[in-house]
């Protein structure tokens, strides 16, 4: 059920947290489908309801530093200085993690990933239920990643004991995650700008290409997809005849000639771009067409996570 996110619905949200189940909600990236972090029942629900595999691990959602404690072992200076910058907000930090925290969260690894979400209904969410909160985007495993309500209610409605409706999600992309090893490696490109990151940090190490074996789901080749086949070109490369009978996905201009267009940003933002990729992909996604193409987007800032995001879709 779709409610809007009054004090009372935050409350029943929180009962039912507590009590194990399974409460979809807004965060300032995309849409999360959260449970008790610290209970590996309420948590195995989210695998079964995403249909995830058990090696993709869960991030853990706080509302405060106390929780962090609760769920790590130790912060290293490097983190704190992320965490001052970048908290509360779209950035995931990997840490040593608390034995308290469920080998199903961690998938069994001996870090957790953590993160402070900006978002006003996520805080109070987390705070009313007085728990952390695992929450993967709420989305079945490997399909596009919800950024409205009725995204979440039309792919994962059942299974779903209460959804809140924050409206569409500011950012549009996942966290940045970065994992705290002797050297800070990125891991995901996402709503940080790498950029961003190594203004505070200085040179980071990058490991976020597609690999054999993944370290993190964000990892595999094919992900974040639609069900239509979905390739990355520039209208150029695109001959007239195949345009009538495909959808075209574009950064900032109407390409002629295409069966159904989507603009991602009318005024060339980032920000704005990968504010609207998920949806406008939902969109498109839905209206059965042979292909969808997207334009390239030039990878600086924003950019890399939302070209990150096409390749993998593309990737069949
Ligand atoms: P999602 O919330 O669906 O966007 O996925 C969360 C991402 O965080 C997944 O790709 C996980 O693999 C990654 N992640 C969670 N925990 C860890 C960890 N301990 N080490 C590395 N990556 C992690
Ligand atoms: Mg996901």
């Amino acid at each position: 059920m779709v409610v809007p996110p009054t004090p009372e619905n935050l409350e029943r949200a929180a009962q039912i947290i507590r009590s194990g189940g399974l409460v979809a909600f807004p965060t300032e990236t995309v849409y999360g489908l959260g449970a008790n972090a610290l209970d590996a029942r309420a948590a195995a629900r989210i695998f079964e309801a995403k249909q995830r595999p058990s090696f993709d691990p869960l991030i853990v959602h706080v509302a405060d530093r106390g929780m962090l404690q609760k769920v790590v072992q130790e912060v290293p200076a490097l983190a704190e200085r992320l965490m001052e910058r970048f908290w509360p907000g779209p950035l995931t930090l990997v840490l040593p993690r608390s034995e308290r925290v469920p080998g199903l969260v961690t998938s069994g690894l001996p870090t957790v990933a953590v993160r402070m979400p900006a978002h006003p209904v996520a805080q109070e969410l987390i705070r009313r239920a007085g728990l952390p909160l695992a929450a993967p985007s709420a989305n079945p495993f490997g399909y596009l990643s919800p950024t409205r309500a009725e995204h979440v209610e039309r792919m994962l409605g059942g299974r779903v004991d209460l959804i809140l409706d924050g409206g569409r999600t500011e950012f549009g992309v996942e966290s940045t995650i970065v994992l705290l090893a002797e050297k800070p490696t990125v891991l995901r490109y996402g709503a940080v700008a790498v950029e961003e990151l190594e203004r505070v940090l200085g040179r980071l190490e990058l490991q976020v290409g597609a690999r054999e074996k993944p370290l993190v789901p964000g990892q595999l080749p094919q992900h974040y997809a639609p069900h239509t086949p979905i390739r990355i070109a520039p209208p150029s490369e695109i001959p007239l005849g195949l345009r009538k009978r495909v959808g075209y996905l574009a950064f900032q201009e109407v390409p002629k000639g295409f069966k159904v267009v989507k603009v991602l940003s009318p005024t060339g933002s980032l920000l704005e771009a990968a504010a609207h990729l998920f949806e406008a992909l939902h969109q498109l996604d839905r209206l059965g067409l042979e292909a969808i193409y997207a334009e390239p987007i030039p990878e600086v800032g924003l950019g890399r996570a939302i070209m990150d995001r096409l390749r993998r879709a593309s990737s069949a």
